[in-house]
């Protein structure tokens, strides 16, 4: 097996049925514009994320480019940012305060991870590179409003169809010399992608497609239709133990009209912030002292009276989350 895919395409190590079932899924999703882009796969988004850094950074400038997040941000990002102590970038912090004049890159984070929320770039400014990291853009977490049409746009099939140990991602990218930056990078670091990895995942991708062109016909069940309704569920559930109790709080959240589902739906994102009232100041040790493990907020820029829990465990550990969450509101 070779380490080549395409010779001819930027992104040498891209399988080409993978490509094809990405862009056959965005347009069955109507979740991002693929016409006028290249396709970058990458060893999950986080390799992905690494090699927009590193194409998007000016190699002659005086100091490392700014790369900022609006709080609270997921909390991978500083750290994947500054381990390897780059002279290219540098984590800048809040993108709420950030004032520095000169070049930035902005990573934007639509649904947002941790706290749910449909987000826009906070900077605006005109020497900015905005990164989106649309993972969460999928149907089952949110209402799909438009096709995403950005400079570079980053998925993952660890979110879309749940399979984050096939460790497959892809990038939507405009310009041919970003693209070929971060191809460099990918060589470089990895020599390309596992073909493996990509034709498993293309499996995937066109069981998902396959199973909503089919359910559309058979009214079966297709896999959106289907994690929508756990989605929602647990949700459902988790709100009724919550609301119980004024010990916590919700992030609230506004139903907007998705193209997909044609209909006006809330969103049900894949994580819980959770903020805990009252005098309770740090929420992680509070529940660990209950058996619930959680994030602290600090860890995402803010107060640690939040945290973030995952709405995708199993259903044994969900159901044990809310049981307990539940035993702590009686
Ligand atoms: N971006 C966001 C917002 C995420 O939540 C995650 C996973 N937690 C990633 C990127 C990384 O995903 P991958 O498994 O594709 O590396």
């Amino acid at each position: 097996m070779s380490y080549f895919s395409d010779v001819s395409n930027i992104c040498w190590f891209l399988e080409a049925e993978f490509a094809r079932e990405v862009v056959r899924l965005h347009k069955v999703v109507g979740n991002a514009v693929t016409e006028g882009r290249h396709i970058v796969v990458g060893t999950g988004s986080s390799q992905l994320f690494l090699a927009a850094l590193y194409a998007l950074s000016p190699n002659d400038a005086p100091e490392p480019i700014s790369v900022v997040c609006a709080s609270p941000y997921y909390s991978s990002y500083p750290s994947m940012t500054d381990h390897l102590k780059s002279g290219l970038y540098k984590w800048g912090g809040d993108a709420e305060s950030f004032d520095k004049e000169g070049p930035y890159i902005e990573l934007v984070t639509s649904p947002n991870n941790p706290d749910g929320h449909v987000r826009r770039s906070k900077v605006n400014r005109s020497q900015g590179f905005l990164v989106h990291d649309l993972a969460y853009y999928w149907p089952q977490y949110t209402p799909i409003s438009a096709p995403a049409d950005h400079d570079l746009t980053l998925f993952t099939v660890s979110k879309s169809p749940g399979h984050a140990g096939m460790r497959i991602g892809w990038a939507l990218v405009k310009n041919e010399e970003v693209a070929k930056k971060m191809t460099k990078f990918i060589e470089l670091n990895t020599i390309g992608v596992s073909k493996d990895s990509q034709l498993r995942a293309a499996k995937v991708l066109r069981a998902v497609s396959d199973s909503w062109e089919q359910g559309n016909s058979n009214e079966g069940e297709s896999f959106f239709k289907f994690s929508h309704k756990l989605m929602a569920k647990r949700w459902k559930q988790l709100r009724l133990v919550v609301e119980r109790g004024g010990l916590f709080s919700l992030p609230k959240f506004s139903p907007a009209f998705c193209t997909f589902f044609n209909q006006v739906l809330e969103p049900q994102p894949a994580f819980v912030w959770l903020k805990c009232e009252g005098n309770v100041e740090d929420c992680e040790s509070f529940l660990r002292g209950h058996n619930i493990l959680t994030r602290s907020g600090i860890h995402f820029g803010v107060s640690p009276k939040y945290v973030r829990i995952s709405m995708l465990d199993t259903d044994e550990n969900f159901n044990h989350f809310l049981d307990r969450l539940s035993g702590i509101q009686s």
